[in-house]
């Protein structure tokens, strides 16, 4: 190439792996929406524009390279070029290297996954990397950028895994980017006014920032005399000239005069920056006269979404305090939500029009950031920071406010069960933490979940749909936590609650432990988890009788059963919440669930340290009806320390342990107290030695193969 020739000072970089396949994939697949581009392009534009002006809120100075801040359209159709230029941040030479190629980002492999799995080209802006959508209609581009901080640098590339940076001599920009689109062959049609009229309007007229296209007009000139006289000989050569109008002979004298003005014109070709985006920002407008599709179009161009939203809401408040806002729920969860650290763009903050800053942290609590949308204050100074704004009272308020209208949004989708499904299905998360979180609105968002139960059948209900559903002498909602609705739902647990009528609530998702550890109740009645110790259920004379006979009963066995299993539980005591389970293992009050064990230890990175005081304590629940235990208490009468007996408390125990939802630590062990079973069954003769030797059949149970090292120490540190 003849620069490179020319000088010595060009540099070449490799694109990083993943951009450059992206980069051909953008090339090659065949894709004919392509006209997206500009979107993009406007959008980054527009993005640089914004973080200018951020920092001219606490460093008015960085505006001295310029204070316009714009964004120009030049098609060329004579060289084949769309240039796009903006008075933004600009980049430095480290910037055009790090962002347009070297840095890897989660979002190019992301994206291309999402192609692979049937995504549209058109999404690429949500995945942070809308800059290479320019190959979709140039084979080459040319970024030109000039940073407050460095040089100008061009950057350019033609695609093919490498790009090229060196330092620019020519015309200075100020500050502020220039890409220059070679338009492949092809593509033509990017070229035209109305075309690039077109696509604004559709995908980028909310953009706060004018974006001014640079037509060609046509006007009529007046000549002087002298030049008209050239211009007639001229033209008498020439015949391509503008020509001079034709007088008729036969006028009289006073329209010759007037004809006269006027034949010395000539049609003139000019150019002129017309703006685009003249719409007042919606937001300012009345909402009775805002259509879905402009909702749709605004969102869109916010968000670089490719979907409409889901649900609006459209307010202002006013009083001691005037804000606007604009806020929308999305139809889908994006792809790197819960991913800390990714670049958020939620809620806009404007002070009287002027925009401040993208993704306001401090307008929206966390579990709120799926909501998007503009936040326009008339109260707010215009030179706030980052750091003023988080001690700001003002702020404050709105923040609450801005809750309460998401709430309330929420609350409006519940109307629609099969449109609250949708947001259910992507934003129970959010709504959970927000349980978790926000102690003020928790009510209210208890009002939001929905769970599958005992009896809701296929369809997840509300809490109050329960409370509407409870018995007379019903005071708790009782729940359950675990894996999957399956499990949960024939668990040893749930079974004498259902069998007498109530209703457990369904509780399986890992958040859901969290969520119980903060919702201690709902509309007055107690969150009762029927994996706990202390289950109460409502009981008449009879059988508050039958349980205190069964407690004394059963006493001798609870003894003999405790020291058989020593610190490996807490208590064994007489159950009144099995039907068909000769016995079951509950949690303490305040240490985790099953459940809650089992998510902990899925925590790759979890500290080791909490699992001993927090590890489930585990309580042995035995259930007076069942014949296993009728038997062992008959045994132990008559033998307390009948070695069977020992064995079958551990084995019993360890079943226990797995049907309640807990892991083994020594699952070898369990099985091969299993397989002494099956041989007993089955007659075959086991040697004395045998048994003794590898069987927990010892004086002190707890301290042998049963259970792991592990375990031990966490029963040291409880
Ligand atoms: P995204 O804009 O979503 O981060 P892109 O691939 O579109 O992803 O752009 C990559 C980066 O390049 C941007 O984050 C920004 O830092 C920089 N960039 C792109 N266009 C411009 C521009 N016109 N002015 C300044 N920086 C830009």
């Amino acid at each position: 190439m003849p620069e490179e020739a020319q000088s010595g000072d060009v540099e070449t970089f490799a694109f990083q792996a993943e951009i450059a396949q992206l980069m051909s994939l953008i090339i090659n697949t065949f894709y004919s929406n392509k006209e997206i581009f500009l979107r993009e392009l406007i959008s980054n534009s527009s993005d640089a524009l914004d973080k200018i002006r951020y920092q001219s809120l606490t460093n008015p100075s960085c505006l001295d390279s310029g204070k316009d801040l714009h964004i120009k359209i030049i098609p060329n159709k004579a060289d084949g070029t769309l240039t796009i230029i903006d008075t933004g941040i600009g980049m430095t030479k480290a910037d055009l290297v790090n962002n347009l190629g070297t840095i890897a980002k989660s979002g190019t492999k992301a994206f291309m996954e999402a192609l692979q799995a049937g995504a549209d080209i058109s999404m690429i802006g949500q995945f942070g990397v809308g800059f290479y959508s320019a190959y979709l209609v140039a084979d080459r581009v040319v970024v030109v950028s000039k940073s407050n901080d460095d040089e100008q640098y061009i950057w350019e590339s033609s695609a093919g895994g490498s790009f090229t940076i060196r330092p620019d001599h020519g015309e200075p920009l100020g500050r502020g980017t220039k890409i220059i689109l070679y338009i492949k062959e092809d593509q033509t049609e990017f070229l035209e006014e109305n075309k690039i009229k077109e696509i604004v309007k559709k995908h980028s007229q909310f953009i706060g920032y004018a974006i001014k296209l640079l037509v060609e007009k046509e006007r009529e000139k007046e000549l002087s005399d002298d030049e008209a006289e050239e211009e007639k000989k001229e033209g008498e050569e020439e015949s391509d000239k503008p020509k001079i109008e034709d007088v008729g002979e036969d006028e009289d004298e006073d329209k010759k005069d007037e004809k006269k003005k006027k034949k010395k014109t000539i049609k003139e070709k000019y150019t002129e920056d017309e703006e685009l985006n003249k719409t007042k920002p919606i937001w300012t407008r009345n909402a009775d006269d805002i259509t879905q599709e402009e909702y749709g179009e605004f969102y869109k161009s916010l968000t670089n979404d490719w979907e409409d939203h889901l649900a609006v809401k459209h307010f202002s408040v006013e009083g001691q305090l005037e804000f606007r806002a604009l806020l929308f729920v999305p139809r889908r969860v994006p792809f790197d939500l819960f991913e800390n650290k990714k670049k958020k763009n939620n809620i806009k903050l404007y002070v009287r029009r002027v925009f401040i800053m993208d993704n306001c942290e401090d307008l929206i609590p966390e579990y709120l950031n799926f909501i998007k949308g503009v936040v326009d204050s008339e109260d707010l100074p215009l030179n706030i920071s980052r750091e003023m704004l988080q001690q700001n009272k003002i702020l404050k308020v709105i923040r609450k406010n801005l809750v309460k209208k998401c709430l309330d949004l929420f609350e409006e989708l519940t109307e629609d069960k099969d449109g609250y499904k949708k947001f259910y299905e992507q934003f129970s998360k959010n709504i959970k933490l927000g349980i978790h979180e926000d102690s003020q609105n928790r009510a209210k968002l208890a009002d939001l979940l929905r769970y599958h139960t005992s009896a809701s059948g296929d369809e997840a209900c509300s809490l109050k749909d329960y409370v509407s559903r409870m018995k007379e002498n019903q005071k708790h909602i009782y729940f359950i936590t675990g894996e999957n609705k399956d499990q949960v739902a024939h668990s040893a647990f749930v079974e004498r609650v259902k069998k007498r009528g109530f209703e457990v609530v369904y509780m399986t998702e890992p958040i859901d432990e969290y969520v119980v550890q903060q919702l201690k109740d709902y509309d007055g009645k107690t969150l009762v988890s029927v994996t706990k110790e202390g289950l109460e259920l409502p009981e008449d004379e009879e059988e508050k009788k039958k349980r205190e006979d069964d407690k004394a009963k059963y006493e001798g066995l609870c003894k003999v059963m405790k020291s058989i299993l020593d610190n490996k539980v807490e208590k064994v005591v007489v159950s009144n919440r099995l039907v068909e389970s000769p016995c079951c293992i509950v949690t303490s009050q305040y240490g985790w669930t099953a459940n809650m064990e089992r998510i902990m230890k899925a925590q790759a990175l979890r500290d080791t340290s909490t699992m001993g005081y927090m590890a489930a304590k585990k309580h042995l629940e035995i259930n007076p009806d069942h014949s296993i235990i009728e038997n062992l208490r008959q045994k132990t009468e008559v033998d307390k320390n009948d070695k069977a007996v020992k064995d079958l408390v551990i084995l019993l125990f360890e079943t226990a342990l797995l049907s309640s939802g807990f892991t083994l630590d020594e699952p070898q062990v369990h099985a091969s107290r299993i397989y002494r079973m099956i041989k007993l069954g089955l007659g075959i003769d086991e040697e004395e030695s045998m048994l003794t030797e590898d069987a927990p059949t010892g004086e002190a149970p707890a301290a042998e193969a049963g259970d792991g090292e592990d375990a031990s120490r966490m029963e040291e540190v409880d």
